[in-house]
């Protein structure tokens, strides 16, 4: 058992000389991206129940390697986040976003666009400001833009959450409320912050029909949100069940692979616009 636990110790230490190393080299091959323009964006639609018709999209961030490797948010954001090199990756996806939204209006569709703000990017009080400055240059009116914030954002200085979110808003812009009910919300909590929309976790809409908790969780959400005036975005949604689940309940948006994974700008053109 003695040897045994030895050898854990040992595999244990190399993995984390591993995982530093890993770290390590993720940074520096991060600040070669920014350096070298290695970031695009994706766009998923966002399709209203009422029209079925595509009503805007969320902008997702890609990071292609220069061998052309796609790397996923979710293995690059969190360093990206703790470095601090969140908030220029974060301005880029805002110019990016603004531009493409630009683009997609000058050619007459009537679509607004979803962008994720980090905490790193939340917590700056020169935030606003930036974002003033991309939407006039880019010629975007602000009530195009909704801004996708989480609920652990919001946890801690909610004073300081609040001031930072008025602000916003004072730019005529709308905010929701991502992965909702994975955090700690709660009605009072919620009125206290002013967002226009919840955006309901993948995590509750993936087992429907076969979990009845998640299904009363989903139309628990549906009907504050409408009690509240919110509107109501449910995600990930990739089945015909859980669409029919989301009409019936009066859910007002959706997104998911059920419509379309994330797209390059080349390819939505491709896509139809109305969606049956
Ligand atoms: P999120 O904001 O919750 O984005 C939704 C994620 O679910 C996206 O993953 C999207 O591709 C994926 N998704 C959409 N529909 C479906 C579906 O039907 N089934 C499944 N299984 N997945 C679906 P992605 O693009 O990998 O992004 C992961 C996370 O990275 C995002 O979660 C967001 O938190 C973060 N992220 C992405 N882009 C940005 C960005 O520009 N800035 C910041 N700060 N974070 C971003
Ligand atoms: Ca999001
Ligand atoms: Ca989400
Ligand atoms: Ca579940």
């Amino acid at each position: 058992a003695k040897a045994r636990g030895k050898n854990t110790f040992h595999f244990f230490s190399q993995d984390l000389k591993d995982a530093a190393k890993d770290r390590l080299e993720l940074e520096n091959q991060l600040r070669e991206a920014i350096r070298d323009h290695q970031f695009l964006l994706h766009y998923q639609p966002k399709i209203d129940l009422q029209t079925n018709s595509v009503v805007g999209y969320e902008a997702l961030l890609r990071w292609r390697l220069p061998d052309q490797t796609l790397v996923p948010p979710g293995r690059f954001i969190p360093v990206a986040e703790s470095t601090g090199m969140i908030v220029s990756i974060g301005e880029w996806v805002l110019w990016e976003g603004c531009r493409f939204l630009a683009r997609q209006l000058s050619r007459g569709l009537d679509v607004d666009l979803s962008i994720n703000l980090s905490a790193r990017q939340f917590r700056d009080n020169t935030l606003t400001e930036t974002i003033a400055r991309i939407l006039q240059r880019t010629g975007v009116e602000p009530r195009r833009i909704i801004f996708e914030i989480t609920e652990s954002m919001l946890m801690g200085d909610t004073d300081a959450a609040i001031h930072q979110l008025n602000q916003l808003k004072s730019l005529g812009v709308s905010l929701s409320i991502d992965d909702f009910g994975t955090g700690y919300s709660s009605l009072s909590y919620l009125k206290r912050f002013p967002v226009d929309e919840l955006k309901i976790d993948r995590s509750f809409v993936q087992d429907i029909p076969g979990d009845r908790n998640d299904m009363d969780i989903v139309s628990a959400i549906i009907a504050m949100a409408q009690q509240m005036n919110l509107r109501v975005v449910a995600e990930g949604v990739e089945t015909a069940e859980q669409l029919t689940f989301l009409k019936q309940h009066n859910c007002t948006l959706v997104q998911g692979y059920y419509f379309s994974i994330p797209l390059a700008e080349q390819e939505l053109s491709l896509l139809d616009f109305t969606i049956n």
